[in-house]
């Protein structure tokens, strides 16, 4: 068992920490919200007063913060504190640069690192089932396996420093891309008069399949959970969405790559997100009406 250092323990650190503590690790947490500690502190975690407290003595440290600049500046303050041989994961998803200058950084004091940046949600989260995408060497990789463990459900090695990251906008582009797709079907077939039950059945059994129909149904009815059935919510919330289409405009632009439908897609969910950034992000499907 480890000496896990943790940094941000909100909506997905939080519960991450939590199965950490319950897979008998010892977790040293630092979060600045008390309310963030202070249920955090309730599931077994150690509360540091700050971040280098936190992962003064870890063997592994994971940060699980809101933006890249954010774990830019936690990376200065801990780097230099850090005891020799620790690890680096970064969970939160932040751009591709930004997550092979961290690696880059890390390397600088010494240190393995690897972005792991997750898909799950809070529910993934909470049942320690989450799927990681890791970038990193090999080396690297296969030392922070263990701590990975027992809050993945499946950990996936994609490449080098910054793969993670790639992986996870280049599956949320198609992923909002899929989602309107299903969206204009769905309000096509209420002009055409077709119900949204057969559509369903014929696209979850053809071609058109995918997890925006099969699993986030955009309209009420055919699949009682999805949240369509409880106006939007819970679910994986448009600001969200909205802030990993500009992840994934700025890894277009900085590559020169050519997505114009993903392009089209950051628009709308950028228009979108401004009023309805707690909704479940297939209620785009409202302004498709
Ligand atoms: P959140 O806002 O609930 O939690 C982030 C926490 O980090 C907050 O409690 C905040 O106080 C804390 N924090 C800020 N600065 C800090 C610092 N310097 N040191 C320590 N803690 C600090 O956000 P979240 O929903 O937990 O998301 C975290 C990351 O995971 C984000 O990058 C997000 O994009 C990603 N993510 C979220 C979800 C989701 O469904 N919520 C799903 C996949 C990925």
């Amino acid at each position: 068992m480890s000496t896990i250092g943790f940094l941000g323990l909100g909506n997905m650190g939080g519960p991450m920490a939590a199965n950490l503590v319950a897979a008998g690790h010892t977790v040293a947490g630092y979060d600045p919200v008390p309310a963030a500690a202070d249920a955090a502190a309730a599931t077994g975690v150690l509360v540091a007063e700050t971040a280098i407290q936190a992962v003064e003595r870890a063997e592994v440290v994971i940060t699980m913060l809101p933006s890249g600049a954010l774990v830019r500046s936690a990376y200065a303050e801990i780097l230099p504190v850090a005891q020799d041989g620790a690890v680096f994961i970064d969970s939160s998803t932040i751009s591709v640069d930004d997550a092979r200058d961290m690696n880059a950084l890390a390397a600088k004091f010494g240190f393995a690192q690897v972005d792991a940046p997750v898909s799950g949600g809070v529910k993934g989260a909470t049942a320690g089932t989450l799927a990681f995408m890791v970038g990193g060497v090999d080396a690297a990789f296969a030392a922070v396996q263990p701590a990975l463990e027992p809050m993945a459900g499946k950990v996936i090695h994609c490449g080098g420093p910054g793969s993670g990251q790639a992986a996870k906008v280049c599956n949320n582009m198609v992923l909002a891309v899929q989602q309107i797709a299903i969206g204009e079907a769905f309000v096509l077939a209420e002009k055409l008069g077709l119900s949204a039950q057969s559509l369903f059945d014929v696209i979850t059994g053809a071609t058109g399949n995918c997890w925006a129909v099969s699993t986030n149904c955009p309209v009420p009815g055919p699949l009682p959970a999805s949240p369509a059935n409880n106006d939007f919510t819970p679910g994986f919330a448009t600001a969200l969405m909205n802030k990993d289409l500009g992840l994934a405009m700025a890894a277009v632009e900085s590559t020169g790559a050519t997505a114009p439908l993903g392009s089209h897609a950051a628009e709308l969910y950028r228009a979108f997100a401004a009023d309805n950034g707690a909704k479940d992000f297939s209620a785009i499907i409202e302004t498709l009406r």
